[in-house]
């Protein structure tokens, strides 16, 4: 056998493991469950379980847990092993039906916005067996969701599938309208390429923002950075191949189909593209890379930085989120075709997606709302925070043919000419190759930009699901009313067009223009997570989700003020690292050096030498020593105040309008002091050492 399908979904107890172990009535009741979301039959769930266990004993498992996603965004896991005691002192093993599907971790320190009353820690966790359970750390995991005593959701993949059941229902209305009786279960797919930095760990472990906050709070740029271009898909290095290498097979193993792997723009930068899943085995997929990107990266002496900005001055790091619908017939929903114009199951779905998108911007928008992603967004590589969709020229230009109500006539063949004769000629892909738009359709899908690198992809793909879910619920509203339904089509997509026109932009999102042409338009730019969270419980976004059986209104509001007090914690920690940072390890090491030259000055002079270099170093340095020193006491009266407030939001705008100016304030005196001190003076590794070092 080859390499790849050697260790493919070794860990895995997937599909094939499950066809081989269970009689054949359960392995089908459960297929079933999983491919066409049918309720679980619980009867089988201990033949299951047993299976399970057998299953992961054999593959070195000594543990299991119920692996889940509460709102912190990263997984959450609590390990029981599969021990129990027999007569006589023996020991033996045991996994039940009541273990697999139901676990009660103490939920009492994971956020849930006021939902779980304190005296009430008890939460659950109920098994998914939409998403195959897997081996991590000789520990049998078992995808679940988490939700509180009474019912209410406190993760994220809970929402998630129940946005995906959503779009579902409504997607068969309309495939149905369209004849396509065959279709019964559409599901969102879902792509997520994810960019990271690699450094030196033990450079890492020498700046304490990178180790407790991701990202650089102090450092001024490298004299080099990537202005040449020079990294992007250029050669990588052996010891980043080897790291490759290296977690290709480890996300292999678990069945992640690790696919493409390069450099990114910034020096030290790279990305993983996998292949694309359905939106939940997606979601628990990129949070498994996450992990192991971490992992790998300490077995090669190497740290993985997920944070969406760790350097300042240089490209951050997104996660391009690629989603479409495909049918259990294996049709995608987005595949144009040969001729789109004509293609009006296409059309509608398309439309479906633009009404939705310019409908529901601030639930998008927010959905990537971080303190993480507030240093990326709105930067030179990044979308500005507002969002457009970019659907290529021709497509563009079918839509303004069915809004003028004419007749759409491709100006050419589509094909391009590239001018060498030997060559076959390439279809024109006429979709976007535009990089700046934050949601772009690409060939027969769509690419949202905005997510930063640490995300969980879960927000924005529920957010998706559901205003998509919703465009097609009106449509299907009333298309099943309709007397010709061709004629009610056409009508229902040159009034979309005509409404939702505005929030298609094909041309470059980083400009200044746009922003102004943006606001023209009416489009909402919400610069900051502190302007964007408020949004949440805006009246329409309740009713969207309460419409569609996603969130309770009071789940939405927990969920507001969960991202709030995430947002407020984040900004804390920075702040407290940067002053802990300026005043024990900058201060301290500038004051070190111009004593040392002060102490040369002074030598120098008493051998009547010139001295003028070392007087006007120390002058410089001290000078701006005591203005760092001012500005890092302005910092932690700011952050006094801050700490009094009590309503998170009103915490958020005071973090937005007066701690991260004044952070700023530091930042722009310690990055200038590091750039006229010596090298050998600096008490942490430079961006030099940094970017350069791997
Ligand atoms: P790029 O964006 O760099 O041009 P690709 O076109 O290769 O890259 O695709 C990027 C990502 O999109 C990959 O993760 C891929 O699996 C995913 N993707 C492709 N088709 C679909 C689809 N129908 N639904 C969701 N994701 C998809
Ligand atoms: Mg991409």
């Amino acid at each position: 056998m080859n390499k790849i399908l050697e260790v493919f979904g070794s860990k895995v107890f997937n599909d094939a493991v499950m066809r081989e172990r269970l009689p054949k009535e359960i392995y089908k009741s459960l297929r079933k469950t999983i491919s066409e979301g049918k309720n679980l039959d619980v009867t089988m769930a201990n033949v299951v379980a047993h299976a399970m266990k057998e299953w992961a004993l054999e593959n070195g498992a000594t543990h299991y847990t119920h692996w889940f996603q509460p709102m912190t965004g990263i997984t959450a896991e609590k390990h029981d092993s599969f021990i129990i005691s027999t007569e006589n002192g023996g020991a033996a093993t045991s996994f039940t039906w009541r273990q697999l599907i139901k676990g009660e971790p103490d939920a009492s320190s994971f956020p849930s916005g006021g939902l779980r009353a304190t005296f009430e820690a008890r939460g659950y966790t109920a098994w998914d067996p939409t998403s195959y359970a897997f081996i991590k750390d000789d520990t049998l995991c078992i995808p679940t969701v988490f939700c509180s005593y009474g019912g209410e959701v406190l993760d994220k993949k809970t929402p998630l599938l129940r946005s995906m059941e959503a779009l579902n229902k409504q997607v068969l209305r309309i495939t149905k309208l369209f004849g396509m009786n065959e279709v019964v279960r559409a599901v969102p797919t879902v792509g997520a390429e994810q960019e990271y930095f690699l450094v030196d760990e033990e450079l890492y472990k020498k700046r304490k923002d990178l180790v407790f906050t991701g990202r650089t709070i102090l450092g001024a740029s490298a004299p080099k950075g990537q202005e040449m271009g020079d990294h992007y898909f250029g050669t990588i290095k052996p010891r980043v191949a080897a790291f490759m290498r290296d977690l290709d097979k480890e996300l292999w193993k678990l069945g992640i189909y690790a696919k493409t792997e390069h450099n990114e723009g910034a020096p030290a930068q790279h990305e993983l593209a996998p292949l694309f899943e359905d939106a939940n085995t997606a979601t628990d997929h990129n949070q498994l890379t996450m992990e192991m990107m971490k992992k790998v990266a300490k077995r090669h002496g190497l740290a993985c930085l997920l944070h969406e900005k760790p350097f300042q001055g240089v490209n951050g790091s997104g996660k391009h989120n690629n989603w479409s619908i495909s049918t259990n017939t294996g049709v995608n929903l987005f595949d144009p075709g040969e001729d789109p114009y004509n293609n009006l199951r296409f059309l509608l779905f398309f439309t479906a997606v633009i009404k939705g998108v310019d409908e529901y911007q601030d639930l998008l928008r927010l959905t990537t709302a971080s303190a993480g992603n507030d240093c990326r967004l709105g930067g030179h590589e990044a979308p500005p925070a507002i969002i457009s969709m970019c659907l290529g020229d021709d497509l563009y230009a079918v839509l303004e043919a069915i809004e003028r109500g004419e007749k759409y006539d491709p100006k050419n063949n589509g094909k391009m000419d590239i001018g060498v004769k030997v060559l076959p000629d390439l279809p024109r892909d006429g979709t976007d190759r535009n990089r700046t738009s934050p949601f772009a359709f690409t060939g027969n899908k769509f690419e949202f930009r905005m997510p930063g690198s640490a995300l969980s992809i879960a927000d924005p793909n529920t957010a998706l699901n559901a205003i998509v879910a919703e465009a097609l619920c009106q449509f299907a509203d009333r298309l099943e009313k309709a007397e010709d339904f061709e004629n009610e089509v056409r009508a229902l997509l040159k009034e979309t067009v005509e409404k939702h026109k505005r929030i298609l932009f094909n041309g470059n999102n980083y400009s200044e223009e746009w922003v102004k042409e943006a606001e023209r338009r009416g489009l909402l730019n919400l610069k900051s997570t502190a302007d964007a969270i408020g949004y949440y419980v805006a009246e329409k976004n309740i009713a969207l989700f309460e419409k569609h059986n996603i969130f309770t209104r009071s789940e939405i509001f927990s969920r507001c003020e969960i991202e709030y007090d995430n947002y407020c914690k984040i900004k804390h920690i920075e702040a407290l690292i940067m002053v802990e940072m300026a005043k024990k390890e900058i201060v301290p090491a500038v004051s070190a050096e111009i004593t040392k030259l002060a102490g040369a000055a002074e030598m120098i002079k008493s051998v009547g030498g010139n001295n003028s270099v070392e007087v006007e170093c120390v002058k410089q340095m001290s000078a701006m020593n005591v203005q760092l020193y001012k500005k890092i006491e302005l910092l932690e009266k700011a952050m006094v105040k801050c700490d009094k407030i009590s309503s998170n939001s009103e915490k958020a705008e005071f973090y937005r309008d007066s701690v991260i100016p004044a952070m700023d304030e530091v930042r722009k005196i310690s990055d200038e002091l590091e750039k006229i001190s010596p090298d050998n003076c600096w008490p942490i590794p430079t961006y030099a050492e940094l970017l350069f070092n791997v």
